[in-house]
């Protein structure tokens, strides 16, 4: 269907996702290949940038633009309604706050932001405190502009996910606690495996392009994307025709840079396979990070850490690190990298304590947002969490509640989005394993052609056009449901540990 405005609409939107994806490519280039001297004038011009796109987007041009197709959405076909009416919610949040609240939101970011790096260096939280009292107060402050259903912390979270509830939420983590949390307890009782040999010495170059081909197998689209080392592994797009990935390299670990490698392969090539023809639309991008999020962890976890993927290719690990792997057998090599133990920081935790590590910051985050936690003491609350669902003794504030930088960003609501795609992934897996007949029998066979095009028809080519909890309707006949994960991770390590 043609209508002049809409035409005018997309026009618009396109520019607009133009100057976003430019100034995406200026991030990238900071991280990847920018010299130390270039960061003053680099964020000016992101600034910039970003301002731009900020004026045309909240303009009064646009702003008549959204408000009249929004008169008249259910005018248009499904993709056309859904594009209209996620901008308008996206328009709205951008109108809502005065320059006041804005530049006030900016500089308690900032001056948070300072007061962690500083409590970081003296390991010591009561640095962060009032910093992080102060941004808090704003958060509230902004729940309130943008409202909410059932709970302050919704408005926050629906930024990642949005459409995610705080009594859905709360439901997912109940049965962490009551289900998961006993299994890995018991798992701790068992004896360890054997992994040593996975913290030998790995050479960067040989990692690297061990890296690549693994990426190859996942069918990682080179020709529309490229990989590049950097500090902390991403994934950026500009277009689905251009999306990049990164990765970390260390000599004595095996698996940062594989895990680093798969996780963000996965990210890609769910926005390789968004629909080109929604650029600069809501349409034509990821539905929520949880979703998004499903994607790596399900390449990552379901795919890249099982015995099946590793019957096929453990051969070509072998073949790039004889000295390491040559007396492993492939069944030595798939317990090592299962390996579960409970840590103390969040980004270096297996599959399954990672959940705990974001459950007590769901429950810490929530607490603030409604009041029943302050930031006064908030480092006990913090160590008593990792007593009683890891059981471990948090030594210092670095690597307790100062570990993680998203509070210092002021993001509150983004955590959840992380153990949510752990848990769509093992729901979306199993619908696949039911949809492709012998799937793992494919897998064992260096096959993952089959699943990624169901990834492809099921989740990928959908964009935005769907909610999440629509999408996970649509696929397996019901909402997220943790009982996918609990009987994945049963079932695994149950294999693993006997
Ligand atoms: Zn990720």
């Amino acid at each position: 269907m043609t209508d002049k405005t809409y035409d005018n609409y997309v026009k618009e939107m396109q520019r607009i996702a133009d100057l976003g994806y430019a100034t995406a490519l200026l991030n990238w280039d900071k991280e990847v290949n920018m010299p130390s001297k270039g960061a003053g004038i680099r964020t000016r011009q992101v600034a910039t940038l970003s301002g731009l796109a900020h004026e045309r987007f909240t303009g009064d041009s646009f702003s008549s633009i959204i408000k009249e197709l929004s008169g008249r959405k259910n005018d248009f076909p499904q993709q056309q309604k859904r594009n209209i009416e996620l901008t308008a919610k996206r328009h709205d949040r951008a109108t809502k706050f005065s320059t006041e609240f804005v530049e006030r939101n900016s500089r308690a970011v900032s001056e948070a932001y300072m007061a962690w790096l500083k409590a970081r260096e003296a390991n010591d939280y009561s640095v962060f405190k009032n910093a992080l009292g102060n941004l808090i107060e704003i958060r509230k402050e902004e729940a309130e502009i943008i409202g909410y259903e059932n709970h302050p912390y919704e408005a926050h979270l629906d930024q990642f996910e949005p459409g995610g509830t705080v009594p859905h939420l709360d439901e997912l983590f109940k049965d962490v606690k009551e289900q998961l949390v006993k299994f890995v307890k018991e798992l701790r009782e068992k004896e360890q495996v054997e992994f040593e040999f996975l913290h030998h010495h790995y050479d960067k170059d040989k990692q690297w392009d061990f890296g690549i081909e693994v990426l190859k197998l996942m069918h990682y689209d080179f020709d529309a994307g490229r990989q590049d080392l950097s500090p902390h592994p991403f994934t950026t797009n500009f277009a689905p025709t251009d999306v990049r990935v990164t990765t970390r390299i260390h000599e004595d670990n095996f698996g940062s840079m594989t895990w680093s490698c798969i996780h963000e392969g996965g990210h890609a090539l769910y926005e390789q396979g968004l629909p080109l023809d929604q650029y600069g639309l809501p349409v034509g991008s990821a539905v929520s990070l949880g979703i998004h999020e499903s994607q790596s962890r399900l390449w990552e976890n379901n795919v890249g850490r099982s015995l099946p993927f590793w019957k096929a290719h453990y051969g070509l690990a072998q073949k790039y690190f004889p000295e390491n792997l040559g007396s492993k057998t492939a069944e030595q090599f798939y317990k090592a990298i299962n390996k579960v133990e409970p840590s103390l920081i969040r980004v270096e935790s297996d599959e399954l304590n990672y959940h705990f590590h974001i459950l007590i910051r769901y429950e810490i985050e929530k607490g603030l947002m409604e009041g029943t936690y302050s930031v006064e003491g908030l480092d006990q609350v913090w160590n008593a969490k990792y007593k009683e669902y890891l059981g471990v003794e948090v030594p210092d504030d670095k690597r307790g509640i100062l570990q993680d930088i998203h509070w210092a960003y002021g993001s509150i609501g983004y955590f959840p989005t992380y153990s949510l795609g752990s848990f769509y992934a093992a729901q979306f897996f199993r619908q696949a394993e039911k949809d492709i007949p012998g799937l793992v029998g494919q897998i064992e066979e260096g096959n993952t052609s089959n699943l990624l095009t169901w990834l492809r028809e099921n989740i990928h080519r959908h964009g935005s056009l769907y909610s999440a909890d629509e999408l996970c309707k649509r696929i397996t006949g019901e909402s997220l449901n943790f009982k996918y994960f609990m009987e994945y991770a049963k079932k695994k390590y149950e294999g693993i540990y006997g």
